[in-house]
């Protein structure tokens, strides 16, 4: 699915300069929970947003779906990025003046094709949500709306970061049941940073970044 080697990024220039990834290799297999985990700073976001085509590597190659994204110009990125990916992100990211079924209309109309957006919201547990708005969503629906959002156009791959972080326990486990739903069901790819000890129990595998490098890797422990 992703096969990414040598991976390096680093911001800004000169004394100001970041490593944040410092040669990262790893591979992200079809319908597995890849989670990502490490102390914060250690470039967990950073590798999935290089991931997602939101940023650009320093060096190193990225192949989706055997196609190489390092150095391709960063007009086709954006392409490669609805194509391939649905995002989900910790804070939800909802448009508040929009309804569920609106802010999930959003997406598909992004990627030019015609919504189904009632669908995707009944998949998700929502159906009776439709005309809602954010702010009178709990935190978990919300969650569960940013999800149909990124399911919009159906992408191999979704990209979370702390998708769990700010829900309870349970609203936390519905989420991970539906991330789960879709890579045992639907044979999706789902990457995901978590600091969430309660959610662990759903990866497939564990990779624990710390100061830019992969310092574990659970596959790698049980081959
Ligand atoms: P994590 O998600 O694991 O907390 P990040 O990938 O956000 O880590 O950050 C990795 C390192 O890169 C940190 O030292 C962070 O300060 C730095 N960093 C992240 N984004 C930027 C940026 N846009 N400009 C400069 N430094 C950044
Ligand atoms: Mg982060």
């Amino acid at each position: 699915m992703i096969r990414i080697e040598n991976l390096v990024k680093s911001y800004g220039a000169g004394n100001a300069q970041v490593h944040a990834l410092r040669g990262v290799s790893l591979e992200v297999q079809s319908s597995e929970i890849l989670m990502l985990m490490g102390p914060s700073g250690s470039g967990k976001t950073t590798l999935l947003s290089i991931m997602g085509c939101i940023l650009r590597a320093t060096s190193g190659s990225v192949r989706i779906g055997g196609k190489e994204i390092v150095g391709l110009p960063e007009s086709k990125l954006p392409r490669v990025r609805l194509e391939h990916f649905g995002f989900v992100f910790q804070g939800f990211n909802l448009f508040p003046a929009l309804t569920a079924r609106e802010n999930v209309e959003l997406a598909f109309k992004l990627k030019g094709l015609k919504p189904r957006a009632a669908e995707l919201l009944e998949r998700v547990g929502l159906g009776d949500k439709l005309n809602t708005y954010p702010r009178d969503l709990s935190g978990g629906q919300k969650q569960r709306v940013a999800i149909a959002r990124a399911l919009a156009g159906d992408p191999p791959i979704i990209l979370a970061d702390e998708p769990t972080a700010a829900l309870d326990s349970q609203s936390g486990q519905t989420v991970m049941e539906i991330l789960a739903g879709l890579a045992r069901e639907r044979n999706r790819s789902v990457v995901m940073v978590t600091h969430d000890n309660r959610v662990l129990h759903y990866a497939d595998r564990i990779i624990r970044i710390e100061d830019g490098l992969i310092a574990e890797d659970s596959e790698e422990l049980a081959a």
